[in-house]
């Protein structure tokens, strides 16, 4: 038996050129059987079914590199550490991988979540027990005090219920990379730095080259790909000369970083959408606004835009991802907004960002050679779009017009269900974002009784 899918307009993911009018062929295996011109394709037998997707533009499932399953669109690092059970937060993320599924994205590299979350979450859609997008599953990020994820003080240290890993030598961060393989992780996650910096305001990274090379080479060893959290240039550096696989922001990276990367093949991702929607979404009275942080990330953001091009035109390879899990980052919401800014701002064609969102991050992914690329022998993963991202980019951050989303050639249809984030996530004990002296009651209820008395 075979569906025959007809496609409007098929890009295929790769370089091949867009075609009008071609079919393809999905065998029982949920893999590709042929790809053709309509006119050239087999012929529709009697067990056959067919697909009329004609009037659409049919591409591979799009991919993001970077969703936090665990995280549950937190609005803090204590939301994502801290106060729901392990087992919920699997719940949650299986709820939630649905979510980006229903956005139009087939597969997804889930970078660094506590416990044993994301490979529970994978093992249970590959099993058959639900529908959900591929995953490729890290455990937790391997930290040090100077790393992202050892967010509280030392006195505190690093719950087991945390994102992070903390470990304080060369033997402790082998042990740990040897037990995270054993549970069946399909990557490792390392902090390479955060947010100590020097009082030349250079970011500190957190393992320095040999401690980083020694880690990088073992998981290597076991046959697992590394990547990375590295915003600064000294992180991006040890990064780049250990051969990790992929390396998160490289906001701040340089000519040698560059060199370091074309020479290893380490590739970028980006991962814009998460600095972009801090600027755009967020309000005066947040935390995030009150205390600086929008100008900051703005700045943060241009420098970025400058380098990231630098990147991209020295030839290295870039893919796509968002950091989606937290509350400016909402699971199915903004994924395809990192495409929109690979063409608006980091100087990619509309067909360049596509391919990176396909064929390109697919090389990250857990058998990747078997996704990204509509071709004969590769798995039906698709989806059918109302218009051509060709021409709007944009549109694909449009759900209304991903009409269907096929993993393996079976057609996803995830209910529409809405779910209360105060049950959710938010069980954070932060209750004001401001400070209520006599001075500034009075500023912001001039009209109130308040202390009339005292005037
Ligand atoms: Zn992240």
């Amino acid at each position: 038996m075979t569906t025959h899918v007809r496609c409007g307009t098929l890009f295929a993911g790769d370089a091949s050129p867009v075609r009008s009018d071609a079919t393809f062929g999905i065998g029982d295996d949920g893999k590709i059987a042929f790809v053709s011109a309509t006119t050239d394709a087999p012929p529709v037998g009697a067990q056959d079914t067919v697909l009329d997707y004609s009037g659409l533009f049919v591409m591979p499932g799009l991919l993001d590199v970077h969703t936090h399953l665990a995280y549950g669109n937190a609005k803090s690092e204590e939301d994502i550490d801290l106060y729901q059970p392990m087992e919920f937060r699997a719940l949650r993320g299986l709820f939630f991988a649905q979510k980006v599924v229903a956005a139009g994205y087939t597969s997804i590299c889930a970078p660094g979540d506590a416990g044993q979350i994301s490979l529970s979450v994978r093992n249970a859609i590959n099993f058959g027990l639900f529908e959900g997008p591929r995953i490729t599953a890290a455990g937790r990020y391997l930290t040090t005090r100077q790393g992202l994820t050892d967010w509280y003080p030392t006195w505190i240290g690093v719950p087991d219920t945390s994102i992070g890993r903390l470990v304080t030598n060369k033997d402790e961060a082998i042990e740990e990379i040897r037990v995270q393989v054993k549970n069946g992780v399909d990557c490792i996650k390392l902090a390479m730095d955060g947010v100590q910096t020097r009082e030349d305001g250079s970011l500190v990274a957190a393992f320095n080259q040999d401690e980083t090379t020694t880690m990088v080479e073992e998981a290597h060893r076991l046959g697992k790909r590394v990547v990375v959290h590295a915003r600064g240039r000294e992180a991006t550096l040890y990064s780049a000369r250990a051969g990790v696989d992929l390396i998160f922001h490289a906001y701040y990276l340089d000519d040698e970083c560059i060199d370091a990367m074309l020479k290893s093949g380490s590739a970028i991702g980006p991962t814009m959408t998460f600095p972009r929607n801090i600027i755009d979404f967020t309000q005066a009275h947040e935390p995030a606004a009150i205390k600086g942080r929008i100008s900051d990330v703005e700045r943060e953001y241009i420098t970025a835009c400058e380098n990231l091009q630098k990147a991209r035109r020295a030839g290295v390879t870039m893919m796509t991802g968002t950091d989606s899990g937290f509350a400016v980052t909402p699971y199915g919401e903004w994924h395809a907004m990192e495409l929109e800014i690979f063409v608006r701002d980091l100087g990619f064609t509309p067909a360049e960002a596509l391919r990176c969102a396909t064929s390109v991050t697919a090389r990250f992914m857990a058998n990747g050679g078997r996704i990204g690329v509509l071709e004969g022998g590769r798995l039906a993963d698709f989806i059918a779009v109302d218009g051509s991202p060709l021409e709007n980019i944009a549109i694909l951050q449009d759900k209304s017009r991903i009409r269907h989303v096929h993993i393996g050639g079976k057609r996803m249809q995830i209910p529409e269900r809405g779910y209360d984030p105060r049950q959710v996530t938010d069980r954070s004990w932060a209750n004001w974002s401001d400070l209520y002296t006599q001075e500034r009651v009075r500023a912001l209820y001039p009209a109130r009784r308040h202390l009339a008395a005292a005037e």
